[in-house]
């Protein structure tokens, strides 16, 4: 690329000459593209924040709870019994995420991330008001530690704690919901201590993130940031710098840049677009914003930089369809149809049926019996009054608890002892078929193994 500075490529922009960490000082940006990211971002805040308090069917909105092994998700319940139908839906989501990235770029990275969101949107916000914009906090990390450093850097602290507890906490009603969460909460610490543990150790992290490591998650830890090499193409319109018409570049040269890098100033990972592509760029349109008021100031159109492809700069418009997005995205199609089949056709009582563990079976006068245990998963949103029969044998089913009433969206699970006469046990291994019947109506049926001599 014309006008190109190959040293950006010797070391990572955010570290000295000795490899220790240089900090951005990024300034504040200002202007459209800043100011639709910032709705974009607060509407996605409230919405991280909302979605263990809306109910549907009583049901949160999204619950991942990982220990009962149930998943909400716009109020369905998935049971570990549906994890071939999570696994579709987190494969539409994995492919729908590559499908936009090869047309999209990285809008993913500047626009949804919560790390970009948090970051630019919430921490550096709060550090734009209590210590000013980029000169002041260059001058006061730089500056002696008076009274007015020690305050100023005492309270924005404080802040960033509070903040990241209450990240972890609504993170946590994520998990658990908020009705348990507001009860634990009111509970003594000491009934929950590993818990709360764990949860001032994520704050932890959360604060040491926002506070020190920062944009280092973008250009060290992300792996989504390493896959744009094997997922852009010259076609994948992203935030690029029209080389064609800023070069060459300079105050009175012929292109438009004037090379007075105030898109380097409002750049929060620190780099240089105008070295084209690189993996620290997380599309976040600040030097956008930021060469449009230059633009203006010297009275040239806007757009130096812009969402753009590289085949659209180097040689008029190119189109956004291509044979790659176009086989990526009939491959979508098709796993999110076969996702929407299957959750649409799953049963809506699903029965597990076991012999139980380590037990062989016990001899009766006239009879064999082998012990089972029994799991009933009710996702309907009505109560279901059950009853166990066996259908092969004539046998007798002796039930651990009396009552077989599931609550909707609930799990039933108990023991049973199934006894079948001696003379319907012929080898040591036999098929029996049970039947779940709810008001005398067969509902279901599951064949396992009965065990004899
Ligand atoms: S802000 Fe625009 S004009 Fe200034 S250096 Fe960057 S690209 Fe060139
Ligand atoms: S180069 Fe521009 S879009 Fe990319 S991270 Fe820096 S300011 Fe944001």
């Amino acid at each position: 690329m014309p006008g190109q500075h190959l040293t950006f490529r010797d070391k990572p922009i955010n570290l000295n000459e000795r490899g220790g960490r240089k900090w951005v000082y990024a300034k504040k940006p200002t202007g459209k593209w800043w100011a639709r990211r910032s709705i974009v971002a607060y509407l996605l805040l409230a919405f991280l924040v909302a979605v263990p308090f809306i109910r549907i069917n009583g049901n949160p909105l999204i619950l991942i709870d990982i220990a009962s092994r149930k998943f909400i998700i716009f109020g369905a319940i998935f049971w570990a019994q549906d994890t071939f139908i999570l696994a579709l839906l987190m494969l539409s989501f994995v492919l729908f995420v590559v499908l936009f990235t090869v047309t999209f770029g990285r809008l993913w990275c500047g626009w949804t991330c919560p790390q970009t969101i948090f970051l630019e949107m919430v921490f550096r916000r709060i550090e734009y008001l209590v210590e000013g914009d980029y000169r002041e906090r260059l001058k006061l990390d730089n500056s002696p530690w008076t009274a007015n450093k020690i305050f100023k850097k005492t309270l924005k602290h404080s802040i960033f704690i509070l903040i990241a507890m209450a990240m972890t906490n609504v993170f946590l009603m994520w998990f658990i919901g908020s009705d348990r969460w507001l009860t634990r909460i009111q509970e003594p610490v000491r009934d929950h201590f590993s818990g709360f543990l764990a949860m001032i150790l994520v704050s932890a992290v959360f604060y040491w993130i926002y506070s020190f490591f920062r944009e280092q998650i973008c250009t060290m830890v992300c792996p989504y940031g390493r896959m744009q090499g094997v997922l852009l193409d010259s076609k994948t319109i992203m935030v690029a710098y029209d080389y064609v018409r800023g070069e060459p570049r300079g105050p009175k040269s012929k292109g438009d840049c004037i090379d007075c890098k105030q898109c380097l100033s409002v750049c929060p990972t620190g780099i240089d677009i105008r070295n084209g592509t690189q993996l620290e760029c997380v599309n976040c349109t600040a030097c956008i914003d930021q060469c449009n008021h230059v633009m203006k100031s010297v009275g040239k159109a806007p757009g130096l930089i812009r969402y753009a492809s590289e085949a659209s700069i180097k040689g008029g418009h190119s189109k956004v369809w291509n044979a790659r997005n176009r086989a990526y995205s009939v491959v979508l199609l098709i796993i999110f149809s076969f996702f929407i089949y299957t959750l649409v056709t799953r049963p809506e009582i699903e029965t597990t049926i076991l012999r139980t563990p380590g037990l062989i079976y016990q001899e009766q006068d006239s009879t064999f019996s082998n012990v089972y245990n029994i799991k009933i998963v009710n996702k309907t949103h009505d109560e279901i009054p059950l009853e166990l029969r066996v259908l092969s044998h004539n046998g007798k089913i002796q039930m651990a608890s009396s009552d077989m009433t599931i609550m909707d969206q609930s799990k039933f699970e108990s023991t049973f002892i199934l006894y079948i006469p001696k003379n319907e046990i012929r080898s040591d291994k036999t098929g029996v078929k049970f039947g779940i019947f709810s008001e005398n109506k067969l509902i279901e049926t599951y064949q396992t193994t009965f065990v004899g001599p």
